[in-house]
């Protein structure tokens, strides 16, 4: 599992996003669609992606992280029957 903790200013978080910085949008836009390809690479070599804001509290992004950990194994095992 990849884990991307995204700037909030580099790739235009919704929350910190400056509401009138459109001349920013425009690169903004390039480092967003940039990080997108990178999971779609990812995603083809089968692994996957989890993204946390800068600005998020570390312990709620470490429970979602958990989270996505757990829900990982469940696909797993669950196509590998009972334990
Ligand atoms: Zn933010």
């Amino acid at each position: 599992m990849a884990v991307f903790v995204d700037g909030c200013y580099w790739y235009a978080c919704p929350e910190h996003m400056a509401p009138n910085a459109a001349w920013w949008a425009e690169k903004l836009a390039v480092n967003v669609a940039r990080g997108q390809c990178n999971d779609a690479r990812l995603i083809e070599i089968g692994w996957e992606r989890v993204h946390v804001w800068e600005h998020e509290d570390s312990e709620v992004a470490a429970e979602y992280l958990a989270a996505q950990w757990h829900a990982d194994d469940a696909t797993v095992s669950g196509s590998s029957g009972a334990h």
